[in-house]
Formats: structure tokens, C-alpha cells, sequence
């Protein structure tokens, strides 16, 4: 039955086997009412007499992902939050205290409350598809794992280890987990169950590793805790910048709780989960996490119709060359096409980097996918089978239109035509090719391997099957994908852009650029504005501004003397001169900046750095409202409000504890922000015309 676990015995009673699900369920869930007929089945075998019980799921690529995520929304009690884990810690301290053998058969991701399960059994085997995946992501949504996973995990494979695996929030490969001792054994899909069965029996059980000296001695010893305590509280601060309450109270349950037994190990495990499920922290992660599922959903029905799908990159330059990549990694085939042989060889020299970065993959594994793509030099006329070309040359109407006009009478009617433009029209684009129905904006983000977001863009004839695929394929590019319409600067750039020009104008005042970085930095900013600017290209800036002047008028104007930057050779760390002078590895605000440009060194009205914040993220706010009102990211209220919350957390890095610029604004209130931009509209002018109520 869908929701239970189910419980069967081999033919001559010696094995029993609970099945996590049934058949018709995707992914399985700890739910309360599964864990409740989980404890059943465990009390039935317990008395059994049984030699061993293998705990399997009904489906090879996905064993269990955990508690059901919508639960811990919900909570907003502590003493509910501390049941709900001791509910969970007492089945499976009923689950390692079974008197026969226990083996947990892992195939996919065995994750969260999924792990933990695993943890309370005798053995582990798990197979070698690459979508095994076992590990402890509660962290990045603001708890820690309480049923039982603090106490059990650094026990299984030693203090450091399990801090890493905690504190990161990381889920493992079934090659890193054998080595770090999480699985005892991996084996092929097809082996997996009689491998299970036959350790079950107490036939050849799999030979597990010594943990060795140092690493017990790191666990075991209170001095060796101390020192990895000490070392992780560093790197935990550096990490969370104290903006993030789980991690660091995460080290502190399971360090402490290895000097202690399993009953007070636990308990106090299910008291700090209490206190984090109900922070605000993990009330904000958790609504990012829907806002990731909502994304995934967007293109869901053009899954099948997508995979392996055959890709045309034209561009082999930096977005090119990434996007090449990326594709490959995940089973398409690629060709890319540029004009310039030195272009081509940088792109490939570029991806192989990438992929010997991925350490989880064996060499033979990262020859096959940087196999899968063609470096052609863009001569040659005969396009082979394509089903979407994804162009990313350089930003020049001009340009791109000819190369989609040529492209279009060359490739299948079906196959679709994408843009990476950052700032060009594409309604105006698609205008040059036969079929604009299947052209579309796939605009990634710089570095593509690293950035989550992929905004899709419709223009105004793009056809609903097509954002659906384009979607489909961002998904299955590991990003999440947000469908906007074709307005200038697109969302990202549109809401991104009054926050960097308002730090301009803060420089313009006096204000210093050591100030108005760390104001958004203590914000929860992963980076300053001015240091972003510096990042871009103060050139790239300068022609992004322009589009928006002419898409919005002057509330969208930088003051003038930022170009003034560009006259005196300052463009930013491309050049090591910009707001901040670069020298290697260091860098620090440009001395000549006020002298040079002509600026005041001191503010006429000082600032807090809170009031600076303030002035930065309300413009955030206002135009993602105004995105809002207008329709930007779909008429669909709740699903436009969703996309703009994740746009701005994965693509401007909006502090995710704070769940989204619209997310940020509803919990300040929107009437205390209107007032405060209304206050700032009749002292600044046009740039905070207030959104309409
Ligand atoms: P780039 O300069 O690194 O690469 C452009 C490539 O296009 C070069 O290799 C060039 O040789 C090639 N090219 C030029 N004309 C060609 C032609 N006719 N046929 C085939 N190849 C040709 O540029 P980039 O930074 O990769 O940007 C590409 C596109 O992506 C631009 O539209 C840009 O606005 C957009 N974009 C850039 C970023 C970024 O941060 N770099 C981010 C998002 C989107």
C-alpha cells in the first residue's frame, strides 16, 4: 500500500525483507505514517527469528530522500519539532537493536532521513550508478539531522569525516561513500538484492576498513575532539558568516555527543531540531527548496521528448564553451562552431579543466563525455542532426540575426533556436528566421558550470512547447530554470541593475566604496556592489546601462562619472583597475578614485551601514515589485512571486536565509518598505518612484 512499508520472508523464513513503498511511488518519503508501519514491521521481525532483514526500496534509482519536506513547513512549535525527531530516532534505535543481521540495499539517493535510516543498520551496499547518492543535506534547510544521524554518522566513519558531510550539508557518490566507509560495498544494479540477501544470511560479509589511528584518535580522544571542533568552528564561521544558526549548532550536538550514550546523544539532538525548524532561517531555505521544485516542474512534460537531445553550441567563447560542457556532463551530444581556431581550442582546453574537476568521475568516464563534443571551426556548410543550437557569440544584433537566419533554413522546422543573449530583444531576433514560434532566450549565467539559474526568455511569439523544452533541457542541465518575458534586461538585469547604480550614487555622495560593500555584505550579500561592478566589467556595465535607459527612461541612469572610469582605462578586474585596484591575488579600493573623478571624500549626511543597506536592497525590492505588477515572470501571481524569489537568491545571490527578495519584503511588510521608498523618492527623485499598491 502507497504511504507503508511493506514486509515479506523468503520461502524458508530465514530472511525477511521491508520494502520501503510501494511501486506506483516516485520517491519515498519518511512520512509519519510510514515511519508508524515501519515500527510494526521491525516489532513482527524482532520476533520473527529471523537471521537477517534487508530493507530495500521498490524502485533501483531512488531509495528514500528523507522526511517529507512540506512537515517541517508546518512546524512551527519546538516541542512538536523535538516529537517529530524522537519518533523518528525511536525506529531506528528499534532498527539497530534488532537481534538478527540488518543490510540496507541502496540504489539512488539515500538522503536526510533516508541516510540516517541506513546508518542504524549492520551493513550498507549500494550500487555503482552514478544517481547513488547517500548523505546529510539537512543543514541547507536549516536543521540538523535528528533522527538520529549527529549521533550514528561520526561513530560509522570518524569525527572529521561526518562534520564535513554534516556541516556541508553533502551527499556523497557511491564511490566517495565507500571510501569513506558510509557503504561497505558497492555492487551492479542487477546484484544488488542477492548481494543484500546473502550478507543478510551471514554469507561472506563485505571486510570493512580500519578507521585508522589518527582518524580515532580525532574521534575517540576528548583532546582529538577538541582540535577538529576547534578547526570546524573556524571554517563554519568563515562559511555562514553567522547569518546561518544550523551548522555551527550542528558541530556542537555531534561533537559533544560522542562523549555521551545514545539516550542523551539524542535527546539533545531532538531538542536543538526543535529550536532550528522553527527559526526563521529554516522557515526561508525551506521555501527556497519549493521554489526549486517549482522550477524543476516547469518543463517536466518535455522530459522524454528532450533527453539526449543533439545540441549545435555556435560561440566556443566563454558562455560557449560552458554551456558545450555542461551538455556534455549530462549525455548530450554537442558540436560547437566558431569562426576562430584559437576561440575553439581555449572552449576545449576550458571544459576538460571543468572535468577534471569532477573527482567522482574515473578517467574513462570524463573521456567519454569530452567526447561527446565536436570542436568544428565554422566553415564547413552541413549542419548534422540538431534538435536545439544554443548561439552565444558576441552581443551583436547584427551578427546574431544572420547567423539564425543562415542557421534557420538549414535545420529541421522542429528544431528549436536559442539565445544566450544577455541584453538584445529576442522578439526582435526571431524576426529574422522562418518559424519564430521555436526561437527563444537561454540566457545562463557566467561561469555556466557554477551558476544555478537559467532564465528563459519568450518572446512574443515563442510557442509554450518550446519554453517547455528549453526548460526541460535547463533542468536536466542540473539549473533551474524561470520563464520571463522579453522586456529589457530581461528580470535578472532589470532588478539587478537600480541596486548597482544606487551604489554609484552612494559613492557619488561621499559615501566610501569599504562602506558601501560591507553594508551589503553584512546584509548577507555573498558580494558587495561595487566589487560586482569590478567583476562584470565596467565596460559590459556601461552597454547594459545603456539598454536599460532606453527600455525605462533616466530612473535607470548611472551617474555620469562611472564612465568617466572607462576614458581613464578602469574596466574593471579584467584589467586589474577599477572601483578597486587588483594585484594578484590582493585588491583594495582605488586611491585615486575621489581625486581623479572629482568626488566629495566625506558624505554630506552620514550613513549607517544598515541605512545604506537599506537604500541598496529597497531598490531590489521596488523593482522586483514592479517586475510583479507588470507581468514579467507570468501573470500566474503565486508562480511569478516564485520564480522572482529564486531568480534573485540564484541569480543575484540574494541571501538565501532570507528566501527571496519578495519573501525578504512580505516579512519586513510591504507598507513599512513603501513608506521608506516614498520617504526616499521625494529626497532622490525618479530612481524611487515607488511600486504601484
Ligand atoms: P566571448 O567573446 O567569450 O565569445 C564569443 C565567441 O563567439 C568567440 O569565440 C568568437 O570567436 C565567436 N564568434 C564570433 N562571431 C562568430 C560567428 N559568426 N560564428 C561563430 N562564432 C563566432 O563571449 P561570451 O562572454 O561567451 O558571450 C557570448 C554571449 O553570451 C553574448 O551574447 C553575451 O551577451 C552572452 N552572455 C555573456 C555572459 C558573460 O558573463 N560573459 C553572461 C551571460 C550571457
Amino acid at each position: 500500500m502507497a504511504g507503508t512499508v511493506q514486509l515479506t520472508y523468503s520461502a524458508d523464513r530465514s530472511l525477511a525483507t521491508i520494502t520501503l513503498g510501494d511501486q506506483t511511488e516516485r520517491a519515498i518519503t519518511l512520512t509519519p505514517a510510514r515511519l508508524r508501519s515501519f515500527v510494526e514491521a521491525l516489532k513482527t521481525v524482532k520476533d520473527s527469528g529471523v537471521k537477517g532483514l534487508v530493507i530495500q526500496s521498490p524502485s533501483i534509482d531512488s531509495f528514500c530522500v528523507g522526511a517529507d519536506i512540506s512537515l517541517i513547513q508546518g512546524v512551527t512549535d519546538v516541542s512538536h519539532g523535538s516529537a517529530l525527531a524522537t519518533e523518528g530516532q525511536s525506529a531506528f534505535n528499534l532498527l539497530e537493536d534488532l537481534p538478527c543481521t540488518t543490510v540496507a540495499a541502496i540504489g539512488g539517493p539515500c538522503v536526510g532521513g533516508g541516510c540516517e535510516l541506513v546508518l542504524a543498520c549492520d551493513y550498507r551496499i549500494a550500487t555503482d550508478s552514478l544517481a547513488t547518492s547517500i548523505g546529510l543535506p539537512e543543514t541547507k534547510l536549516g536543521i540538523l539531522p535528528g533522527f538520529g544521524g549527529t549521533y550514528r554518522l561520526p561513530r560509522l566513519i570518524g569525527l572529521p569525516k561526518a562534520l564535513d558531510v554534516i556541516l556541508g550539508g553533502k551527499t556523497l557518490r557511491a564511490q566517495q561513500a565507500l571510501k569513506a566507509r558510509l557503504v561497505d560495498e558497492i555492487v551492479t544494479a542487477d546484484a544488488l538484492v542477492g548481494r543484500a540477501e546473502a550478507i543478510a544470511r551471514g554469507e561472506h560479509k563485505p571486510k570493512r576498513r580500519s578507521r585508522g589511528l589518527v582518524d580515532k584518535l580525532l574521534t575517540n580522544n576528548p583532546l582529538g575532539r577538541a582540535i577538529v571542533t576547534r578547526r570546524a568552528k573556524k571554517a563554519v564561521l568563515k562559511q555562514t558568516k553567522g547569518f546561518y544558526p544550523a551548522p555551527p549548532r550542528a558541530l556542537t550536538v555531534t561533537a559533544n555527543g560522542l562523549g555521551r550514550s545514545r539516550a542523551s546523544a539524542l535527546k539533545i539532538e531532538a531538542d536543538e531540531l526543535g529550536k532550528l525548524i522553527t527559526s526563521p532561517e529554516s522557515k526561508a531555505l525551506v521555501h527556497i527548496f519549493f521554489l526549486t521544485e517549482a522550477s524543476k516542474a516547469i518543463g517536466k512534460a518535455s522530459r522524454k521528448e528532450i533527453e539526449r537531445a543533439h545540441a549545435l553550441v555556435v560561440g566556443a567563447g566563454t558562455m560557449g564553451a560552458g554551456i558545450a560542457g555542461t551538455l556534455a556532463r549530462n549525455g548530450h551530444q554537442v558540436i560547437v562552431k566558431d569562426t576562430s581556431l584559437p576561440s575553439l581550442q581555449r572552449g576545449k582546453t576550458h571544459t576538460t579543466k571543468e572535468l577534471s574537476k569532477l573527482r567522482y568521475l574515473s578517467s574513462f568516464e570524463r573521456a567519454v563525455i569530452g567526447n561527446r563534443i565536436d570542436w568544428i571551426q565554422f566553415t564547413s556548410p552541413t549542419i548534422a542532426r540538431t534538435d536545439i543550437a544554443i548561439e552565444a557569440v558576441f552581443e551583436d544584433m547584427g551578427l546574431k540575426k544572420k547567423i539564425f537566419s543562415d542557421l534557420a533554413s538549414r535545420v529541421g522546422r522542429e528544431c528549436i533556436l536559442a539565445t544566450n543573449t544577455s541584453s538584445l530583444s529576442v522578439t526582435e531576433m526571431a524576426a529574422a528566421i522562418t518559424g519564430p514560434e521555436r526561437f527563444v532566450g537561454m540566457h545562463f549565467f557566467n561561469p555556466v558550470e557554477k551558476m544555478p539559474l537559467v532564465e528563459i526568455i519568450r518572446g512574443e511569439k515563442t510557442s509554450d512547447e518550446t519554453v517547455s523544452k528549453v526548460a526541460a533541457l535547463a533542468s536536466e542541465m542540473g539549473k533551474f530554470p524561470i520563464v520571463v518575458r522579453d522586456v529589457p534586461g530581461f528580470l535578472i538585469n532589470r532588478i539587478l541593475i537600480p541596486y548597482l547604480n544606487e551604489a554609484v550614487y552612494l559613492l557619488q555622495e561621499g559615501h566610501s566604496v569599504k562602506d558601501i560593500d560591507a553594508a551589503a555584505l553584512e546584509f548577507g550579500m555573498p558580494m558587495g556592489p561595487i566589487r560586482l561592478l569590478d567583476e562584470v566589467g565596467l565596460d559590459v556595465a556601461a552597454h547594459v546601462s545603456e539598454v536599460m535607459v532606453s527600455g525605462y527612461g533616466e530612473r535607470m541612469a548611472v551617474p555620469d562619472f562611472a564612465r568617466r572610469l572607462l576614458t581613464v582605462d578602469r574596466k574593471g578586474k579584467k584589467n586589474n583597475a577599477g572601483f578597486y585596484t587588483y594585484k594578484g591575488k590582493e585588491s583594495a579600493p582605488w586611491e585615486g578614485l575621489r581625486t581623479v573623478l572629482d568626488l566629495p571624500s566625506t558624505p554630506k549626511t552620514p550613513l549607517t551601514r544598515k541605512e545604506i543597506a537599506c537604500r541598496l536592497m529597497y531598490h531590489l525590492v521596488n523593482e522586483a515589485m514592479k517586475c510583479l505588477h507588470e507581468n514579467v515572470a507570468g501573470t500566474d501571481r503565486e508562480l511569478a512571486k516564485k520564480q522572482i524569489d529564486l531568480g534573485t537568491v540564484m541569480g543575484i545571490g540574494f541571501p538565501p536565509h532570507k528566501g527571496g527578495v519578495l519573501y525578504f519584503a512580505e516579512k519586513t511588510g510591504l507598507d513599512a518598505i513603501s513608506e521608506k521608498l516614498r520617504e526616499f523618492h521625494a529626497v532622490y527623485g525618479s530612481r524611487y518612484a515607488p511600486f504601484p499598491q
